[in-house]
């Protein structure tokens, strides 16, 4: 069991329980989740939020297990406090990703040189009755996802290649029409490893959420390809209406999917 058993609030940090060895911990009661994983021997943390210096701190309040440190991607707000710990786990092609400036970030923490261990498709942590198993996303996000599957507690880590609902889709060095073509074929991937009791774990905008949204990606994609997609030019959304670049987006909706990308880039994509 874990140390505590019921809502902790502490910093800028709020967690609770999703079983009896699992912790959803969300960020200034904003829309970012990062989450605790329990075995019998360790403890896993997927992702490091912004770096904000008391994750460290609010992790060991819920365990007092040796907790291996992983990275569902490298963008700022999922890597942002690896340096409070020795090492960390994550994909190659996570430079590809980083932030400018990353390494000035990593100095106001205790170990700005941390480890970085590369781990791919089929890897699996073994925290103690708890086996946790790595599958490599394809470039759809970004460059550097992993997903994260608890077949033994029926849980799957889709980082942000899957959000609850929406998924950003102007990041990744590839073109925008492979990016789509990888993100339906992560979607299907993920579809046919999940049961009817999987709960899928996102990063991003409320969890869990069942594995029919992989049916909606995968109907998003097809509708781009076909010419036919429901494109909003109005992104309804506080932070994206704010990113570098916004003016060019649209929002593109299937069911109860959807991604923000260039829109032009939304138009080519049609066969
Ligand atoms: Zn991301």
């Amino acid at each position: 069991m874990p140390k505590a058993n019921k809502n902790v609030n502490f910093g800028y940090y709020a967690g609770w329980m999703l079983n009896k060895n699992t912790w959803a911990i969300n960020f200034m009661g904003g829309s970012q989740f990062i989450y605790l994983l329990e075995g019998e021997e360790k403890a896993m943390l997927i992702d490091t939020g912004y770096g904000q210096e008391n994750l460290r701190a609010y992790v060991e309040k819920l365990t007092d297990k040796p907790v291996i440190v992983v990275n569902t991607h490298f963008h700022i707000d999922h890597y942002g406090g690896n340096a409070e710990w020795e090492k960390v786990y994550l994909a190659d092609n996570w430079e590809k990703d980083a932030s400018e400036g990353y390494q000035e970030n990593d100095q106001k923490f205790a170990y700005p040189d941390y480890e970085k261990v590369i781990v791919g498709d089929g890897y699996e942590f073994d925290l103690g009755g708890r086996i946790i198993k790595v599958l490599r996303a394809k470039v759809a996000h970004c460059n550097s996802s992993l997903f994260f599957y608890d077949e033994g507690n029926n849980m799957l880590f889709s980082g942000d290649e899957f959000e609850s609902g929406q998924t950003l889709m102007f990041f990744g060095e590839l073109d925008f029409k492979t990016r789509l073509q990888n993100m339906k074929e992560n979607a299907e991937r993920l579809y046919a490893l999940c049961d009817e009791h999987t709960l899928v774990l996102p990063n991003h905008n409320g969890a869990p959420i069942a594995k029919e949204y992989f049916l909606d990606y995968i109907g998003l994609v097809d509708s781009v390809f076909a010419g036919n997609a429901e494109i909003e030019d109005d992104l309804n959304h506080k932070y994206i209406g704010g990113f570098p670049g916004h003016e060019k987006f649209c929002r593109v909706r299937f069911g109860g999917a959807s991604i923000f990308a260039v829109k032009e880039d939304v138009l080519k994509a049609a066969n």
